[in-house]
């Protein structure tokens, strides 16, 4: 562990070094967020982790002392991705208990051009807070982790259904204190969540929910949003879930064009609330579908003990109602962009060493595109959409002048083919330049080796 560490922060020094230099971005294309296109990138000056210039002329002075970085005319620059379901948690080995992995992990997210990351919905809420910390400071490689706290709700161990609203809040404030940026809940009642949102948007943060249909004492989006929720994942709810039963199997007949599923559409696009579409999450239990092709051998990541236990499983047996659901959700998210609804980019990948989320949130973008949604739409679910929905569209989310420095470059234009966003040749967080291909080499054969 100590041995790591110190690698780690070797590591850091060299990168937060070369920080201090500004950098020039000239040739190329950029595709800012703020609009549908891509333009020709005139130039890029990033100064004090900032955007400073965006697109116009870098004078000389400007490049005095710069590292520039020249593109070719085949090479884009995007905002960094935000992943607001961004798991760092997995289940390794034959006796696997699901476990954040906050050591190698935030090495695989950034390297895929993910800047910010929400966990929604933390294991070793602890851990992860500390791992966030070890990033901000520089002793650690990672995207920007607006730590979630754990789950609220029966998703939490050891949860209590028998709180009080007073429990619900002192527990919201100790976290709040913690430096969470916002909450997650999932299986919770209508009256803990009530409890969650008054305090939480005491605190000035946000709260998503994985929701259900009303069964059992769960709650459907429909009063989540009359509480004041600001996100919810994977299905929108509403009176087009049957509340005698759980939501998927209801959901995977929803009908676009019924009353029930357009009154729901309506509440949400009414209130602004944004809808986590989350549409590859259901194939890690599902049929592989388009996309989850390996462009890079995931696998290889994995410690060779846990490699070999992917290879002994036995081979994946399909859930039917998850594959039913991925073409629920494809549709629906679709449905929900033609109506104008608000939708963020989340990859809700926890790892059983067959893929890993940061590669995963490609995935997600191309899931995107192929359920309907021109790409320039979904460039901006996932980088702007994302940083409105974690309270920092001011800063974060496009690469405007004024915004921290977060950006991806990559090889192919991915409004002619979304795929492009997975060849990444450079990543930056907050002007520090990053080689994605040396942040996965030091990751290979190391996740779930202990090390962590
Ligand atoms: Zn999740």
């Amino acid at each position: 562990m100590h041995r790591l560490v110190g690698l780690i922060a070797t590591l850091c020094v060299a990168t937060s070094a070369s920080a201090q230099a500004p950098v020039v971005i000239r040739g190329g294309w950029v595709f800012t967020a703020t609009s549908d296109q891509v333009v020709r990138n005139r130039g890029i000056l990033v100064r004090g982790g900032m955007f400073q210039v965006v697109n116009d002329d870098v004078t000389p002075a400007d490049t005095q002392g710069a590292r520039l970085i020249t593109l070719s005319d085949d090479e884009y620059v995007l905002p960094g991705l935000i992943d607001v379901h961004a798991h760092y948690n997995m289940t390794l080995g034959p006796n696997g208990k699901r476990a954040d992995e906050y050591t190698y992990n935030p090495i695989i997210f950034l390297a895929n051009g993910v800047t910010t990351t929400f966990p929604g919905g933390e294991y070793d809420p602890e851990g992860m807070m500390a791992a966030r910390k070890r990033i901000d400071a520089g002793q650690q490689i990672g995207p920007r982790i607006f730590n979630s706290g754990p789950y609220y709700g029966t998703a939490r161990e050891g949860w209590n259904q028998n709180w009080t609203a007073e429990d619900i809040y002192k527990d919201v404030d100790y976290w709040a204190a913690q430096g969470v940026r916002g909450f997650k809940a999932k299986g919770i009642s209508p009256e803990h969540l009530k409890a969650l949102i008054e305090r939480a948007h005491q605190h000035g943060l946000p709260v998503t929910g994985h929701l259900e249909s009303g069964f059992r004492n769960s709650t459907n989006a429909r009063e989540a949003i009359r509480m004041g929720i600001d996100r919810v994942e994977h299905v929108l709810g509403g009176d087009a879930l049957d509340p005698t039963k759980a939501a998927y199997p209801s959901w995977v007949k929803v009908d676009v064009q019924s009353k029930a599923f357009k009154d729901i559409v309506a509440l949400y696009v009414k209130h602004r609330v944004a809808f986590d579409a989350t549409i590859t999450a259901p194939v890690y239990f599902g049929t592989l579908q388009e996309g989850f092709d390996y462009w890079i051998d995931e696998r290889k990541f994995f410690a060779p003990a846990i490699q070999e236990w992917v290879k002994s499983r036995p081979p994946r047996r399909a859930n039917p109602l998850f594959d039913s659901l991925y073409w629920a959700m494809r549709r629906t998210t679709k449905a929900f962009y033609d109506a104008g609804g608000i939708i963020t980019l989340g990859t809700d990948n926890p790892s059983r060493g067959e893929f890993l989320a940061g590669f995963s949130s490609h995935r997600e973008l191309h899931a995107l595109v192929l359920a309907g949604i021109p790409p320039a739409a979904a460039l901006r679910i996932g980088t702007i959409n994302g940083a409105r929905a974690l309270n920092t569209g001011d800063k974060l989310g496009s690469i405007e002048p004024g915004k921290f420095a977060d950006l991806f470059i990559v090889r192919g234009n991915p409004l002619r083919d979304i795929r492009s966003t997975r060849n990444v040749r450079v990543v930056m967080k907050a002007g520090v330049v990053y080689d994605p291909a040396e942040l996965l080499r030091s990751v290979e054969g190391k996740i779930g080796s202990g090390e962590s």
